[in-house]
């Protein structure tokens, strides 16, 4: 049985600054990396207990190289590095049973999700929903009918896959209480869960449904600056709605996925992103 599992920093217990999972926060970043490496351990060993026989890590946060790789569970793979094909999703294909999400995190508006954002559109809308990360996770999950079975982060973030997503195993490890400050559980404690929810996940797996969209997967982003979206409009489908905002419509949720990727690379490159 092959599982897949991705793994964001955000949603981690004890991480709340993004200096914390960025390769120049010094110390912070060190914390950072080693509280992510043994929460993702923890679902490593949950899944392995479980019966999974082949466990793929994904390092799912910035540049991905977040994860350290002797501190990892010898019995996993990592991928790695940046200029990843399909980002978060890396490696996620038809060959997987089962995918976990550890260390995930709320959109923009949650004022309780703790380092909230989706990628770095100010709002991003999929299907009709506002989406967030765990929602894009799940989507190319589905599209090669594999089911997203564990989610852990924030109170927040547990909350919106409840309510968003197939039912799966939620696992939250610490409260928001700004965008910077958060009511967490002890590391260990974390872990104790993550390990608990993994196992329960993979245990269950036959319960859980891919999450699947009808055709077209209609995307709507909303930029931080007009000059972001009017770069974006140079990607062939795009519709222009507002100042900041684009649409467009994909075949599949993975083409939505792709484009939103590539919408993504296009908002953030340093000469088009900021004031
Ligand atoms: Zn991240």
């Amino acid at each position: 049985m092959r599982v897949y599992i991705t793994v964001d920093i955000e949603g981690i217990a004890g991480v709340v600054d993004f200096s914390q999972g960025d390769p120049t926060g010094g110390m912070d970043y060190a914390l950072g990396q080693k509280l992510m490496t043994l929460e993702a351990n923890a679902a490593v060993d949950g899944a392995l207990a479980a019966g999974a026989t082949e466990v793929v890590v994904n390092d799912g946060h910035g540049k991905a190289r977040n994860i350290m790789p002797e501190l990892l569970h010898r019995k996993a793979r990592l991928i790695q590095g940046r200029v990843k094909p399909l980002g978060i999703c890396a490696g996620l294909d038809d060959s997987f049973d089962l995918a976990l999400a550890v260390g995930y995190h709320a959109p923009p508006s949650r004022a309780d999700g703790i380092l909230n954002h989706a990628y770095h559109p100010f709002m991003l809308k999929w299907a009709g929903v506002e989406w967030d990360e765990v929602g894009l996770v799940a989507a190319v999950a589905g599209h090669f009918g594999v089911s997203l079975a564990l989610v852990t982060g924030d109170e927040a973030t547990i909350e919106r896959s409840e309510a968003l997503l197939p039912p799966h195993v939620g696992v939250a490890v610490k409260k928001g209480l700004t965008r910077y400050a958060a009511d967490s559980l002890h590391p260990e404690e974390a872990r104790e869960r993550v390990y608990a929810g993994a196992k329960e996940a993979v245990e269950r797996r036959s319960e859980f449904e891919p999450l699947r969209f009808e055709a077209p997967v209609v995307v709507e982003e909303t930029l931080y600056y007009s000059q972001q979206a009017d770069m974006v409009m140079m990607i062939p489908g795009m519709e222009r709605i507002d100042g900041r905002t684009v649409r467009y419509e994909s075949p599949t949720a993975l083409d939505a996925y792709k484009t939103f990727i590539a919408t993504s690379v296009v908002a953030q490159h340093p000469n088009v992103a900021g004031r």
